[in-house]
């Protein structure tokens, strides 16, 4: 499902050039739940931004669902995305101005889902993250952790094929985060691919492998 040759990636800021990745490879299949973990600054989220088209790489190869996703155009790329992947960012990316439940029906309004239709599983999907009292609250009246949770039922609503979620629990409470994994776990179930960034060893207990990351590269197992 994501497989990856050799990802050599620097991000480049003024004169200094900074080696993110030097030349990772992973083969992920359908279904699975992997964990990737490692040090802060060692090059997992921008790892899983490269795996899924939201960043450039400098050389190597990306396969996701078929695609080889570097050789896409932009637009391609973006609705590739849009339609096939599922995402919960670092810093959530909620949109201010919507209320919880108009977060989570965006991507199925861009898919064009019908409205009442959007609006009944953006319900559903907010009820399974424990949310169905927020429906209508906007993100700067939820929690961080609310917040969270609407991030996570955003990612998860369209249905995608692969779920990428850079630390979704890093500001859940135990009980809250344990109840997250079972969702990615119960996905995974249903032949979806999950992949998180996590701390959280009681997290990566649950997934299926854990790709560890040191200095841009994959630790050997
Ligand atoms: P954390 O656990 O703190 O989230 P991480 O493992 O996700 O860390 P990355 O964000 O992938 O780490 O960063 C890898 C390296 O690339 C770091 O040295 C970081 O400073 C650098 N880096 C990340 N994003 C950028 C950017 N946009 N521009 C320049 N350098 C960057
Ligand atoms: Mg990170």
């Amino acid at each position: 499902m994501v497989y990856a040759a050799n990802v050599v990636k620097h991000y480049h800021t003024g004169e200094l050039e900074v080696p993110a990745l030097r030349g990772v490879s992973v083969d992920i299949w359908a279904g699975e739940f992997v964990a990737i973990m490692g040090p802060s600054g060692n090059g997992k989220s921008t790892l899983m931004n490269c795996l899924s088209g939201i960043d450039t790489i400098d050389s190597g190869l990306v396969i996701v669902d078929g695609y080889e996703i570097h050789a896409l155009s932009d637009k391609a790329r973006t609705a590739h995305r849009a339609k096939r992947m599922g995402f919960v960012f670092q810093g959530f990316n909620l949109i201010p101005v919507l209320t919880a439940v108009e977060n989570v029906e965006l991507p199925l309004l861009a898919a064009s889902v019908k409205p009442a239709e959007a609006r009944r599983r953006a319900v559903a999907m907010l009820a399974r993250v424990g949310l169905d009292d927020r429906a209508h609250h906007r993100p700067g009246e939820l929690s961080g952790g609310q917040q969270q949770r609407v991030a996570i039922a955003r990612a998860l609503v369209g249905n995608p094929a692969v779920v990428w979620a850079d630390e979704p629990t890093g500001n859940l409470d135990s009980s809250t985060a344990t109840a997250i994994v079972e969702l990615f776990v119960e996905l995974t179930a249903g032949g979806h691919t999950v992949v998180i960034v996590t701390h959280d060893p009681a997290i990566a207990a649950r997934a299926h492998r854990v790709i560890d990351m040191v200095d841009g590269r994959v630790v050997p197992v």
